[in-house]
């Protein structure tokens, strides 16, 4: 008989692992208790995949030989609960894709910021390499869809801690850890550890074949990486000290020593700016250079990168005033490194849903290059506590355009305004898409 896959959450994960289940001769059931978007109701419709939104039917699920979650389902859900209270296995689709990719090999990345960057970066590298790869996960198209109708030899994975809570065997061949720093704790019982072992996960099941690529200058990586036994092939970067293995950027020259060959390039060269792009792009290099792409044509990938919207996205200079959207910065982390990559006087736009933040480790950069907050979200409450001794000005705004009319006002000639909120965005837009998008239209109708 044919094994019971049921998959809770109709969405890119969920159907990407329902195509593959289905091909792979599971009896499949999606469940969604919301409502399923239109074209992945086609989808599923047009590959006769059963499925049901607005509700759960609990004993049907409950009868599954295994469950595929989506990962924006917590664990605190109620029917998650039921489902490991039976002992039921319960998998991520990563780990789905895992298991139907054949020899193909895996490029994953994981972190707390600059997943979506250095992937980009890795994939944008492969292609000038002339590796046959495809860009999944994350970043936008299904994993396990991937492998279903387009299979690759080599996949660049983009990563998330929740896509690694239910990995069992899968296994990246190289391995990326951005960074670790405080995010999604609502997610992980507000227990920092918890997080922190989610991302190891990226290294868990490696062997000794396999490279795992971290940074050296994170204090958090740093405190814990020895309490998980990696078996894999360690290669640091930093721009602390000069490593053998791995990469460095030291007066301004990167040097990555990692495959056969050993790559120096001026940090000036590189087309993404920015301190913190500097240590994603040594990531992504040292990735390139253990899959044997050639030095010059990682040099060619990463001058010609163009940056991606809602990260540090350039939108208009307006009177002599710059606006910028780093909407993507959904955590006090990444609004540390917008703000620290400023060197005009800045009005930021900070706010929206607060997943826990610790707003101190921002103070001394807002006290040194910021003349106003413009608050954006529904409860400004704590930004103006945390803010009031560190700068003049603390204005709220209820929505993108009195935001940036708001920032324009007080905004001089010379001056950036940078829209970094370094929180979630589902208070008064859809998601940090929609909260870039609305931000730049009200720039452009200035
Ligand atoms: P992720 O996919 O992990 O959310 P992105 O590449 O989309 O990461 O970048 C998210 C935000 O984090 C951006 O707004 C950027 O300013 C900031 N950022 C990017 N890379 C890093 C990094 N290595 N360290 C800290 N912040 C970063």
């Amino acid at each position: 008989m044919s094994k019971r896959l049921v998959i809770l959450g109709a969405g890119e994960s969920g159907v990407g692992a329902a195509l593959l289940g289905k091909q792979q001769g599971y009896e499949v059931f999606v469940s969604d208790a919301g409502s399923v978007k239109e074209v992945y109701r086609k989808e599923l419709e047009a590959n006769g995949i059963e499925f049901e939104a607005g509700q759960h039917s609990v004993e049907r699920i409950l009868e599954a030989d295994e469950v595929m979650k989506s990962p924006g389902i917590p664990e605190k859900n109620e029917l998650v609960k039921k489902i490991r209270q039976k002992g039921i296995k319960v998998i991520s689709e990563i780990e789905l894709a895992y298991r139907f990719k054949g020899d193909s090999k895996i490029i994953g990345i994981t972190g707390s910021n600059g997943k979506t960057t250095t992937t980009s970066l890795v994939y944008q590298m492969c292609k000038v390499g002339g590796l046959d790869a495809a860009l999944v996960g994350n970043i936008g198209f299904s994993f396990a869809k991937q492998v279903a109708l387009d299979p690759k030899p080599w996949y660049v994975a983009e990563i998330s801690s929740f896509q690694l809570d239910d990995i069992h065997e899968f296994r990246a061949d190289v391995a990326i850890l951005t960074n670790i720093t405080e995010d999604h704790l609502d997610r992980y019982d507000y227990r920092f550890e918890n997080y922190i072992d989610s991302k190891f996960r990226i290294g868990l099941n490696q062997t000794a074949d396999d490279f795992f690529i971290y940074c050296e200058d994170d204090p958090v990586t740093m405190q814990y990486i020895r309490n998980y036994h990696l078996k894999s092939n360690p290669l640091p970067f930093t721009m602390n000290n000069e490593t053998n293995r791995g990469a460095f950027i030291k007066n301004g020259l990167m040097t990555v020593a990692a495959g056969d060959e050993r790559m120096q390039m001026s940090i000036y060269d590189f087309a993404l700016k920015g301190k913190h792009n500097q240590y994603n792009t040594m990531a992504a290099g040292i990735a390139a250079s253990t899959v044997g792409i050639r030095k010059d044509k990682i040099r060619e990938a990463i001058e010609s990168f163009e940056s991606l919207a809602h990260r540090m996205e350039p939108v208009a200079t307006i009177r002599g005033v710059e606006f910028v959207n780093d909407s993507k910065a959904t955590n006090v982390n990444s609004t540390w490194y917008a703000l620290e990559s400023m060197n005009k006087p800045v009005v930021l736009i900070l706010g929206g849903v607060d997943k826990g933040n610790d707003y101190s480790l921002l103070s001394e950069l807002v006290k040194e290059k910021v003349k106003a907050i413009v608050c954006m979200g529904i409860d400004n409450a704590k930004i103006h506590e945390s803010f009031k001794n560190d700068t003049p000005v603390i204005v709220n705004a209820a929505s993108a355009q009195e935001a940036v009319f708001a920032s324009f006002r007080l905004a001089a000639k010379g001056d950036v305004v940078l829209l970094s909120p370094a929180c979630a965005s589902f208070d008064l837009f859809k998601n940090y898409e929609d909260r870039g998008d609305q931000f730049k239209k009200a720039v452009r109708d200035l």
